[in-house]
């Protein structure tokens, strides 16, 4: 999904143009149907099963559970708890505008 920011999104909300992944190692989860780098060995990302291969939408937007559970089960351990909430509060804004 793109936006009129130009802002290339995933189906979570990620804005994968701003991540230094994005054109190396990573080609979006869109482009590997979710089996990117960081999903699960010879998965696909949960997030993105649920969303497009589940539901048949373009993004978690559409949905009316997010940010659902299955978000916070994919959560990166990177995160603290405040980070994470943040992060998840910057997904939705990317995802409702
Ligand atoms: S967490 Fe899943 S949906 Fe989000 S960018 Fe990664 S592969 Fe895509
Ligand atoms: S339940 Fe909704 S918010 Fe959660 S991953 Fe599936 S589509 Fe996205």
């Amino acid at each position: 999904m793109e936006t009129s920011e130009n802002k290339i999104l995933s189906v979570c909300g990620t804005d994968c143009g701003a991540c230094y992944c994005y054109g190396k190692m990573c080609t979006r989860c869109n482009a590997c149907e979710g089996k990117v780098f960081h999903a699960p060995e010879g998965q696909t990302c949960a997030i993105y099963d649920c969303t497009v291969n589940g539901k048949g939408f373009h993004s978690c937007g559409e949905c009316d559970a997010a940010p659902c559970d299955i978000w916070r089960r994919t959560r990166d351990p990177k995160y603290s708890d405040a980070e994470f909430e943040e992060n998840i509060r910057m997904r939705m804004q990317a995802l409702k505008g």
